[in-house]
């Protein structure tokens, strides 16, 4: 098997009639989703689509987005996925980075999607009712096309916190064992359960721990377009969800929403990735839903699996959990040399996860991937005596305070400890001694009132007093990204008024 999309063949022989995708009312059993995919593949064929070629996919999560992705790796061609969201500018970057001459999306998006289009150069196809009926008149082709295990399958845009956006490659064998060793190690899924699909397919997360993970263990995949905590709780209610995945933020949200006649209690697995989950989240989450969360970690980079608290060994919280098959993690110091046990570095990931490279970036690639095949993450990390990992933060958002290093994740910690708190994200704001000095962006609980005194005093009693927050403002939402994640890019101080 070296084409993933020969798993959605492999389902649909062994499980047809199990459904494979569910959104609203909408439904697809496997033969259905293996039809209408193998029906793609022969359209995209007939317009000249040839393997190797890139076509860019711009859907919410609908089931289109999954039987076109399908059919796209059967036909051979490379998949990039964007975030529908995106303007035309952003869109046309995408396309001329990966000379990609098809994008499919959906109606709503179709404005800045053929806009986008016209600048690269590109035919856009909305997923439509003639869409529908043209896939429909297609033959169906019934193999996948042939392809090696280290071709591309996909190219993730990573969202990168400066310059332009890079093409992470993933192979099809590096996505294919990335989302088995998932499912058989993490989430033990079978085509008894429904899975959660409320991260986005076009995030590496969504795409192999949702969409591809279902397909290889023929699973539901129910899928919500858009987070929004009420609507997943009620499809857990109506659709039974055993598997649910999710970024800290969804947890919380979710904790917020949930009211004691919610039944939810099909819930079987919860995973948590994609940034740090708070140790009071957990807390929250697990009383208020008696459902275990198991973190992971990962990057676009890495397919994105890297390291998980697997379920037959005891659950650290706070922790990563340790690398999974076929993926070996260390941390180094600023040498290069290994840190040891118990001691900050950057974290390296070498595996059959890692990324090819980053398309047409050979410079960027090298820099990246060392000649012996470790993966630099851009992580600070330390390592337990008993293998586990642990995040401390990127390394580009440690503050430097006067010359000492305080990293954010752990002022975050505290802050939301405190019950008034809903989210938090800490940053650093220029000082003009300091050089930096720590800023505090917080939501409120709705209803909850405190003062920023009472934040400031409430981390001060619990870390050094050069961590705590001098700088603390309220604000009614922090920004987030695509996944849920906090962009704290996108958090701006506001100008002082409140030192202490
Ligand atoms: P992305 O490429 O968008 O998936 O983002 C990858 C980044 O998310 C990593 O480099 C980490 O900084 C962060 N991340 C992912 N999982 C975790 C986790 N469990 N704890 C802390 N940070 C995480």
């Amino acid at each position: 098997m070296v084409n993933l999309s020969q798993n959605l063949l492999d389902a649909a022989a062994a499980h047809p009639s199990r459904i494979a995708l569910k959104c609203g009312d909408v439904t697809y059993t496997y033969a259905e989703f293996d039809d209408a995919s193998a029906r793609v593949a022969t359209l995209l064929g007939d317009r000249g689509l040839v393997a190797g070629d890139r076509v860019g996919l711009m859907l919410p999560n609908v089931p289109e987005f999954a039987i076109l992705f399908y059919g796209a790796l059967r036909a051979g061609a490379v998949v990039v996925p964007m975030n529908p969201l995106l303007k035309s500018r952003e869109i046309a970057y995408l396309l001329s980075n990966t000379t990609a001459s098809l994008l499919f999306t959906a109606p709503a998006f179709s404005g800045e999607a053929r806009t986008g289009a016209d600048l690269a150069g590109a035919s856009c196809i909305v997923a439509d009712d003639d869409l529908r009926a043209a896939i429909g008149a297609a033959e169906p082709r019934s193999t996948a096309a042939e392809c090696t295990g280290d071709d591309t399958a996909v190219i993730l845009h990573t969202s990168g916190t400066t310059g332009k956006p890079k093409g992470a490659e993933l192979t099809h064998a590096g996505l294919h064992r990335n989302a088995e060793v998932t499912v058989r190690t993490l989430l033990g899924a079978t085509s008894d359960d429904v899975i959660m699909g409320c991260l986005p397919l076009f995030h590496v997360f969504g795409l192999t721990c949702g969409l591809n993970a279902s397909v290889i263990s023929a699973a539901t995949l129910t899928l919500v377009p858009r987070f929004d905590p009420r609507l997943v709780i009620d499809t857990i209610a109506t659709d039974r969800v055993t598997v649910f995945e999710g970024v800290p933020t969804m947890y919380s949200a979710l904790v917020a929403a949930r009211t004691d006649d919610d039944a939810t209690d099909s819930l079987r697995v919860c995973v948590s990735g994609g940034a740090a989950l708070p140790g009071q989240v957990i807390t929250d989450f697990e009383n208020a839903f008696d459902a275990a969360i198991l973190e992971g970690y990962g990057l676009s980079e890495t397919s994105p699996v890297a390291s998980f608290n697997h379920p037959d060994r005891e659950r650290r919280a706070g922790t990563i959990g340790t690398p999974i098959e076929g993926v070996q993690m260390r941390v180094i110091d600023a040498d290069g040399a290994d840190a040891g046990i118990d001691t900050p570095g950057e974290i390296q990931i070498r595996g059959h996860n890692v990324m090819k490279g980053y398309w047409n970036l050979p410079e960027a690639t090298a820099e990246a991937i060392d000649a012996d095949g470790w993966f630099s993450t851009g992580d600070v990390g330390v390592k337990d005596a008993d293998g586990y990992y642990r995040i401390v933060d990127r390394t580009k958002d440690m503050i430097i305070r006067g010359g000492l290093n305080i990293y954010p994740r752990e002022i975050e910690e505290v802050l939301y400890e405190h019950p008034a708190v809903a989210a938090a994200a800490v940053i650093g704001v220029a000082h003009p001694s300091l050089g930096e000095e720590v800023g505090a962006a917080v939501q409120l609980k709705p209803g909850a009132t405190i003062a920023e005194d009472d934040v400031r005093a409430f981390v001060k009693d619990r870390v050094a007093a050069y961590k705590y927050p001098r700088r603390v403002w309220f604000v009614d939402a922090l920004p987030t990204g695509a996944t849920g994640k906090i962009q704290k890019r996108d958090i701006v101080a506001p100008l002082a008024t409140q030192e202490a």
